[in-house]
């Protein structure tokens, strides 16, 4: 099989791999059907590289496919289902694993990061890593297993009431993401925030109940003249939004920091945080949130395919990463 390999510093490198087979008792060897691109996928493929990945592998981690063969120590699943993908493989035995903390894993190893992913016809994978999706899923909503359970994980941190209104900073991928989920939830009014304008009509497409252009408008007027006191939650899907997160809550209301900007370091007001009485939570990939999303997504009441807006070859890749990277793409998908 014709694969792309990374070779580090942004390079996609296509060469001839032979086709996996199970080689430890726990391996699964999956059909790839499709694998959606990620953020982390743009920063891994970003010079200077923005996410760490090992040269040499196949990267992709949002990969939906076929069970094609088993190792000998494998119950779970056999040839034939349908399987998505947990990227993320905890040690099991560090203090945090310890602590039932998973998604804090002092070793952990990652599908598509550190260990060959899915983009590719086929890929060999540790069972733990695979989840079984029931064939009611169509393929295009399955994909987004892996970037919603991180959202999924991120909305148990900040339980929300029927009717709570809720404000997302961010309207890509992840931040629409979170819109889907929050009216599935029952949220009042959802609220959009970004200063991409083709995002922004994304969002009003997809029915969210409003958008403020933050290169035009004033957020926070505009968020108490949409919510009177503010909004009950507010999810920062950018990861430098604190401050402004802070003074568009309301009082009492709750913040969910879920954007990842490393580099970053905003200037927050932390007398509102205080005076306001906000309670904020930091909250990364989630823990253990991947059987409520196969459930989610076995449920049909979140539809997720709505965010595709290419869907391309495995030759394309470099393509589709560049579509996302200048936001003339919502969301693209591998097809195999
Ligand atoms: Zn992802
Ligand atoms: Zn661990």
């Amino acid at each position: 099989m014709q694969v792309p390999i990374f070779q580090g510093n942004g390079v996609l490198e296509y060469m001839a791999r032979p086709r996996p087979q199970p080689q430890q008792p726990d391996d699964v060897v999956v059909k790839i059907a499709a694998c959606g691109i990620c953020g982390t996928d743009l920063n891994i493929l970003a010079t200077p590289p923005a996410h760490k990945a090992t040269p040499g592998i196949t990267i992709g981690h949002e990969g939906i496919g076929i069970v094609e063969a088993i190792g000998t120590g494998v119950t779970a699943m056999q040839p034939g289902d349908r399987v998505v993908i947990a990227p993320r493989l905890t040690c099991g035995q560090c203090a945090y694993c310890r602590r039932g903390l998973d998604n804090q894993c002092s070793n952990y190893q990652t599908i598509g990061t550190t260990l060959d992913g899915a983009f590719a016809p086929y890929v060999r994978l540790p069972a733990r890593g695979l989840f079984k999706i029931g064939d009611e899923v169509p393929r295009d909503d399955a994909v987004f297993f892996e970037p919603l359970s991180c959202v999924v994980g991120a909305a148990k941190r900040a339980p929300i009431q029927a009717g709570d209104n809720v404000l997302i900073i961010g309207a890509g991928p992840m931040g629409l993401l979170f819109a889907l989920l929050y009216r599935t939830l029952g949220a009042g009014k959802i609220i959009v925030a970004d200063v991409a304008k083709y995002r922004l009509e994304f969002a009003q497409e997809i029915g969210v109940d409003a958008v403020i252009n933050v290169a035009q408008e004033d957020l926070i007027a505009r968020v108490r003249e949409i919510t009177n006191l503010g909004a009950d939650l507010v999810i920062d899907a950018v990861g430098n939004q604190l401050d402004t997160a802070a003074k568009a809550a309301r009082r009492g209301g709750q913040i969910v920091l879920f954007g990842l900007r490393p580099l970053d370091n905003p200037t927050v007001n932390q007398y509102t945080i205080t005076r306001h009485d906000l309670t904020i939570h930091g909250a990364f990939v989630g823990l253990l949130p991947f059987v409520q999303t196969i459930q989610l997504l076995e449920s049909r009441r979140i539809q997720p395919s709505v965010l595709i807006t290419h869907r391309l070859p495995l030759d394309q890749l470099a393509h589709g990463v560049d579509l996302m990277r200048t936001q003339q793409a919502m969301k693209v998908i591998i097809e195999m």
